[in-house]
């Protein structure tokens, strides 16, 4: 615990966007070396398990059927459709460690964060830029992982995202990697201090120093 007892905290939503080949899942995975605590939303996701991923690690990996029958359900609190796949957020086990104080990091896209916004309207939203749009090319063909077409499909996607960039409240442009990092470490921890009305911490501010009426 690094605060003071007195002011048990519910945990914050800190949601992390980005084009493809900006970088994130490298800034993410500095976040969470740096800060273990931070609790990870474990998405559901219909499209089949790449390279190392283990199912309900990276995320669940789950049929059309199963996830159908679970947005029936009402159990996600926000989905999407990415590159024809589903991917989805249960909102049971979030809201299970925020109730525990635990905050909670979220890779989703844009579509997810502008959803998620309503279950969770005190979070944070961080959106991951590239310096330029040569840059981000150069980045998607350098990897040499992806086809023509599939690089010129995620610049499409990248542009679509980037035209809705002023959703979020914080940018940060990963042009260097150690400066991107110090700002989204910067952000996640400025989201942390939110004078959010979280009933708990408000309660035992008035129990000490009183109301002012
Ligand atoms: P990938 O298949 O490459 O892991 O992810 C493709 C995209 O789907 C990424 O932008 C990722 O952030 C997004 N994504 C992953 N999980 C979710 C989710 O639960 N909801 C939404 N809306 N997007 C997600």
């Amino acid at each position: 615990m690094t605060r003071s007892d007195t002011f048990r905290r519910l945990g914050q939503v800190l949601v992390v966007c980005a084009p493809s080949g900006t970088g994130k899942s490298t800034l993410i995975a500095m976040l969470r070396d740096e800060f273990p605590e931070i609790g990870f939303s474990v998405s559901y996701t219909t499209r089949p398990p790449r390279g190392h991923e283990q199912d309900g690690r990276e995320y669940h990996f789950v049929s059309r059927e199963a996830f159908v029958a679970m947005r029936s359900r009402g159990e996600f609190c926000e989905w999407a459709e990415v590159h024809g796949n589903f991917y989805g957020t249960a909102t049971k086990p979030v809201q299970a460690m925020l109730d525990q104080g635990r905050d909670v990091l979220f890779d989703i896209d844009v579509q997810g964060a502008k959803q998620l916004r309503r279950t969770f309207p005190d979070g944070t939203c961080v959106f991951l830029l590239p310096p330029s749009r040569e840059e981000l090319v150069r980045r998607l063909t350098g990897r040499g992982t992806d086809s023509e077409a599939s690089v010129a499909r995620r610049l499409d996607n990248a542009a679509d995202e980037i035209r809705q960039a002023d959703f979020f409240e914080y940018w940060v442009v990963n042009g260097s990697l150690d400066s991107a990092y110090q700002e989204l470490r910067a952000v996640y921890l400025a989201g942390r201090c939110k004078p959010v009305l979280r009933p708990d911490i408000l309660g035992s501010i008035l129990d000490q120093w009183g109301s002012d009426g």
